[in-house]
């Protein structure tokens, strides 16, 4: 990526909706700025933005001057919301790459004069977000989650996708947490007990604090004053002080070179053809998974952002082998056409090949976690997912099984990361 951000990021996340993730990631951007850094406040919610409409009203427009996106300034900070390009009532359904390629735009064109960025995530935790941590690079910071103790499974799911992802979080804030009514002295606890210690026992992650539900907060956000006080904003202080002292990391996804990788792929592929061609009842397989002959497959291996093409290599299976399709003959027989794509990381496919790699979270890394965490697509006509599946898992169980393998697996150790 030719061009750097303006400066480094953090963004505020949570697995759920509506659990006070715009509120404290105002309350952060805040935070900082009174500490006399220079802030950029960005919401990249789509589907429900409310930081620069409820918490921190922001009017005006976006500007474009000599290609670049002027950010409105507001509250001592430099805004972008897409309510600031688009009338806040209308809903918006394009799709998230759309945003996330508007958003890289308003990053890396933007007129940006700032120390930190600081950015309001959509709900929900998925390709989305690492779309748009890819954006940052090595000028990611990490994430703070936002969470309700109730949901507990939802903040483990946030802590694992960190991990596996190798995305550095910051820390964890749970919020609307049992509060202690003023005048009957009771404990009401909505959104269920603390979980803080426990998901630090357990997971080994910073929780930064609680912050109670509260009604003085809840009245003072609607008439217009989001800052939260009293005993609940040394948390916000943690928060601050934690973007201040972390240091930008790279994250582990996009640390290797791009041209061994590239390499590497096409050594394990000829490999593997090699192997299969050799030692393996193609045939056998086909007829038992129902593959058809002569289908064109392409492999697409992305970037881990699943936009940029690394590599494509197009395979067919025929006469019981395996063959490699040169540019021409795709061209000639096939019309420069695959019949099905599947698309993956150099990184997912190693770790699919090898069946031994282990996730941070204990599992096992097979085609489930691929898919799961989004580093695998199969794209073809309705009904050849499963049978394709079938055919391609039972291929690599019996390479697995070959004695040639073995040079083969010390390339996959490297892309498996
Ligand atoms: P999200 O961005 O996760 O959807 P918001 O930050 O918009 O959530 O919070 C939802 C609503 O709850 C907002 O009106 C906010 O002011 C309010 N809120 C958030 N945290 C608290 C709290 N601890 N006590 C009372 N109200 C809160
Ligand atoms: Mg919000």
């Amino acid at each position: 990526m030719p061009e750097r951000p303006p400066a480094p990021a953090v963004f505020v996340m949570s697995p759920k909706g509506g659990v006070g993730k715009s509120l404290i990631c105002a309350n952060i951007a805040l935070a900082l700025k009174r500490r006399k850094y220079k802030v950029g406040l960005l919401d990249a919610d789509l589907s429900s933005p409310n930081l620069l409409t409820e918490i921190l009203p922001t009017k005006g427009s976006l500007r474009i001057e000599n290609e670049q996106i002027i950010p409105v300034e507001a509250h001592g900070m430099q805004c972008f919301g897409i309510n600031l390009l688009i009338d806040e009532r209308l809903p918006i359904a394009t799709y998230s790459e759309q945003y996330a390629q508007l958003l890289r735009d308003v990053v890396l064109k933007g007129r940006w004069d700032v120390d930190y960025l600081v950015i309001d995530c959509p709900a929900g935790i998925g390709t989305e977000h690492l779309r748009l941590i890819s954006i940052f690079g090595d000028m990611y910071l990490g994430s703070i989650v936002v969470y309700q103790p109730i949901h507990y499974r939802d903040a483990v799911r946030a802590i694992l996708f960190h991990k596996d992802n190798d995305i550095p979080l910051l820390g964890l804030v749970e919020n609307m947490a049992p509060f202690m009514c003023t005048k009957c002295k009771e404990k009401y606890d909505f959104f269920g007990e603390s979980v803080a210690e426990k998901l630090e026992a357990e997971y080994g992650v910073r929780v930064f604090g609680s912050i109670p539900l509260s009604v003085a907060l809840s009245h003072a956000v609607r008439k217009g004053d989001p800052v939260i006080k009293g005993k609940p904003a040394s948390v916000i202080k943690k928060c601050a002080d934690a973007i201040i002292e972390a240091k930008p990391r790279k994250p582990g996804f996009l640390e290797r070179i791009a041209e061994k990788v590239r390499s590497s792929i096409e050594k394990v592929i000829i490999d593997i053809v090699k192997i299969a061609n050799r030692e393996v009842d193609i045939r056998g397989l086909m007829a038992k998974y129902r593959a058809r002959p002569g289908r064109c497959i392409c492999f697409r291996f992305m970037e881990r952002n699943m936009e940029d093409v690394i590599e494509e290599v197009y395979i067919t299976f025929m006469d019981g082998k395996m063959f490699i399709i040169t540019p021409e003959t795709l061209m000639a027989k096939f019309g420069g056409r695959a019949d099905m794509v599947i698309e993956t990381t150099p990184r997912a496919f190693a770790r699919i090949l090898l069946g031994d790699y282990k996730l941070p979270d204990g599992t096992t890394y097979t085609f489930n976690a691929a898919w799961r965490l989004g580093e695998f697509r199969i794209w073809g006509a309705t009904g050849t997912y499963a049978r394709a599946l079938e055919f391609v898992n039972g291929l690599i169980e019996d390479i697995r099984k070959q004695r040639g393998f073995v040079t083969a697996k010390q390339i996959l150790r490297f892309l498996a990361g």
